[in-house]
């Protein structure tokens, strides 16, 4: 029987309902122990409880501590699965830094609920289950870190969370889900082509993210500017525009080697140089700004905080983004 490993961080799929006050909340009685019993028949389930915190209070901290302990345990045990339950506000977050750090083949699963453990249509112990089916099914091999959730798997890379309190709030817009998890099995039907494999031992960059908006000035840039920033991520217009008015800010920040990433606000697509008025891509790439290949805000920010201790040559992190 096939081992995997469980590791819980936290969010609504560990936590309860009050009825009378309608809050939820976390409690000291583990809510999924009744499934994590059921998952025998599955494979040889052995749970760690990291952390039990609601997912807006996960840092890229515990982030890279949660690497490191999978790094940890997958070298000084024989494991096929790691699945990872997490708070679905910064699910996606998590699940990409581990994409950026995780080498190897093992495949590496998060989940977790919209639906608190008491509430009617609970999904919790459905979507650990689905992660469960896929951490042991062998075609989930060298894909990467997934997103199980809702019967569909999502690479790490591409998948956002769409909707605050839909259970079919997971998707990957552009790419949809790479697979499916039905009664029967686990059906993958695609692949993705790249990973990206980063080797840190530490995080100490402070990354910045904003999103333009009409009639933007520059005090907000020169606010981050201002603070001991070591990057910062754009989302901006469309293919990669922003308002003219804080393109000396952005010069000023890149006069001080300090990286500016640029990400479209836009839900699918990616940024190119194509508009040469003032604040348009092309513009924004002869001044020096970093160019991404369809990431998200959050992700980009991640990404730049990774790479950054790597290199700090602009033409290698415009590489890294371009992958
Ligand atoms: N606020 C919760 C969290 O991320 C939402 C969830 O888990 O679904 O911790």
């Amino acid at each position: 029987m096939k081992k995997v490993l469980v590791i819980q961080t936290g969010g609504t799929i560990a936590m309860q309902e009050n009825p009378e006050t309608g809050t939820v909340q976390p409690n000291l009685e583990n809510p999924l122990f009744s499934t994590i019993q059921s998952l025998s028949s599955l494979a040889s389930v052995i749970v760690d409880d990291f952390i039990n915190l609601p997912s807006p209070h996960i840092t890229p901290k515990h982030m890279l501590e949660l690497a490191q302990r999978i790094q940890h345990k997958t070298s000084s045990e024989k494991l096929d699965g790691v699945v990872i339950t997490h708070g679905t506000d910064t699910l996606e977050e998590t699940a990409y830094f581990l994409d950026l750090l995780l080498d190897f083949p093992i495949p590496v699963i998060v989940t977790g609920a919209m639906r608190s453990s008491n509430e009617l249509g609970s999904d919790g112990p459905h979507n650990l289950i689905s992660a469960v089916r896929t951490a042991v099914s062998p075609e989930a091999y060298g894909k990467g870190v997934l997103v199980v959730f809702n019967d569909e798997i999502h690479t790490a890379k591409n998948v956002t969370k769409t909707h605050s309190s839909n259970i079919a709030t997971f998707q990957s817009p552009q790419y949809g889900p790479i697979g499916i998890v039905t009664k029967k099995g686990v059906d993958f039907h695609h692949m993705p082509l790249h990973r990206d494999a980063f080797n840190i031992e530490k995080i100490t960059k402070n990354i910045g993210l904003i999103k333009v908006y009409t009639g933007m000035t520059d005090e907000h840039i020169e606010a981050f500017a201002a603070t001991t920033i070591d990057g910062l991520v754009i989302e901006a217009f469309g293919q990669g525009n922003v308002p003219p008015t804080i393109v000396p800010s952005l010069e000023k920040l890149i006069s001080r080697n300090i990286p500016i990433v640029l990400v479209s606000r836009s839900y699918s697509g990616v940024v190119q140089d194509t508009y040469g008025y003032e604040g348009g891509g092309n513009h924004l790439k002869k001044l020096g700004v970093i160019f991404t290949n369809g990431l998200n805000g959050q992700k980009a920010r991640l990404k730049l905080m990774v790479a950054l201790e790597t290199t700090s040559s602009h033409e290698e992190l415009q590489r890294y983004f371009m992958k």
